[in-house]
């Protein structure tokens, strides 16, 4: 059983920097877990603190039932793989897939087999002879999953394993390693700061900040219905708009010439709000488009993806958002626009918590 408990767990450093603070998470045995967040948000020491690598300093680590808090690294039944994977370089690829096996005195014959095996899920049947020298990138990070799956560890844990690829080996890597971890179905702990890495690859991600876990769920679900403004805003590119409004009593959320009716709802509502709209939600006004508008803004930026462009707008009184267009739609930087929000899958955040309050 390879279930990841988390139970209150604390780092301190000894400079007082409470890098992970109380964190609750049950990985579930076979799940494939992302950490994700900005850089200095705590994901490495957490991953290190499950690998024992980093002493808790107050809380516990359970894996598959144990408490392992206090277990040396090399007990714990785990396996890292870390952006330099190290291999080692006099050896052959079969001796660096053997070699964890060799330190614990499996005999030969069975550590062949198991060689061989591994070889074939990850196609390096044919590489086995060579030095990690000869090997693309790619090919030595499949051999370092290798040297992790041969163990059979309860726990598979990855430090952005693949940061030191291109992107487009980087978004095949991305999609191998995923397969291989279904295949031999072992839990898996991933640490990554690409929001992009975090929803192709987890079964459900948790979103951290400071030290804290803001939000755990399934991508899609992270996506559409995020707990919070720092969720909204990290999960999700080109990121989500974020507007503070305020309702004036009355149920119109106002901020300068925006209006935005709120219906029925209003009357339970914060008197500030936050405005939370996707680009896929902003669109062109276009007479007799079902949109809320319409609002006039100032074209401050075009990103074009050939498909689709972003539109980056300022609109009166400084709010920001980006509107989704077809590719083939043309605009200037400076021009000024006229674009409506769609009457359905808006967010609305407390102005002063931050916390979801509902969609309308
Ligand atoms: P992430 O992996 O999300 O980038 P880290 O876990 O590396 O974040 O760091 C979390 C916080 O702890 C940061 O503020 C970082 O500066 C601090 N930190 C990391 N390692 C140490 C250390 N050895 N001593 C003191 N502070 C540290």
């Amino acid at each position: 059983m390879g279930e990841i408990r988390l139970d209150g767990a604390t780092k301190v450093y000894p400079n007082g920097v409470r890098a992970v603070d109380a964190v609750e998470l049950t990985i579930e045995d076979g799940e494939f877990m992302v950490l994700v967040g900005p850089s200095g948000c705590g994901k490495s020491t957490l991953l290190r603190m499950i690998a024992g690598l980093e002493h808790v300093t107050e809380g516990r680590i359970l894996i598959g039932g144990n408490d392992v808090t206090s277990i040396q690294p090399r007990l714990r039944d785990i396996a890292m793989v870390f952006q330099d994977y190290a291999l080692y370089p006099q050896m052959t690829v079969r001796e660096n897939l053997g070699f964890g096996l060799k330190l614990r005195r499996v005999p030969k014959a069975q550590r062949e087999a198991r060689v061989v095996e591994v070889a074939k899920i990850l196609g390096l049947e044919t590489l086995l002879d060579r030095k990690p020298g000869l090997l693309s990138g790619g090919q030595r990070q499949r051999v370092a999953m290798g040297r992790a799956v041969v163990r059979q560890p309860a726990a598979f844990l990855m430090d952005e394993p693949l940061s030191n690829l291109d992107a487009k080996l980087r978004a095949q890597t991305r999609g191998e390693i995923r397969r291989l971890q279904r295949e031999v179905n072992t839990t898996t702990v991933y640490v990554t700061h690409d929001q992009v890495e975090a929803m192709t690859m987890g079964d459900r991600i948790a979103v951290m900040s400071e030290g804290r876990i803001e939000q755990v769920g399934a991508p899609d679900t992270v996506y559409s219905s995020p707990a919070n403004t720092f969720v909204a805003e990290f999960i999700g590119s080109p990121a989500m708009a974020l507007v503070e409004m305020s309702r004036g009593g009355g149920d119109t959320l106002v901020r300068g010439a925006l209006r935005f009716p709120l219906g029925d709802c209003a009357a339970s509502l914060p008197e500030t709000l936050v405005l939370g709209v996707r680009p896929e939600l902003c669109r062109l006004w276009a007479d007799g488009a079902d949109l809320v508008g319409p609002f006039n803004g100032t074209v401050e930026y075009v990103e074009s993806l050939g498909r689709e462009t972003f539109i980056g707008v300022a609109a009166e009184d400084g709010a920001r958002f980006v509107v989704e267009v077809e590719g083939s739609v043309r605009v200037t930087i400076g021009e000024t626009m006229r674009f409506g929000l769609a009457r359905r899958g808006i967010h609305l955040f407390d102005g002063t918590t931050g916390a979801a309050i509902t969609t309308v």
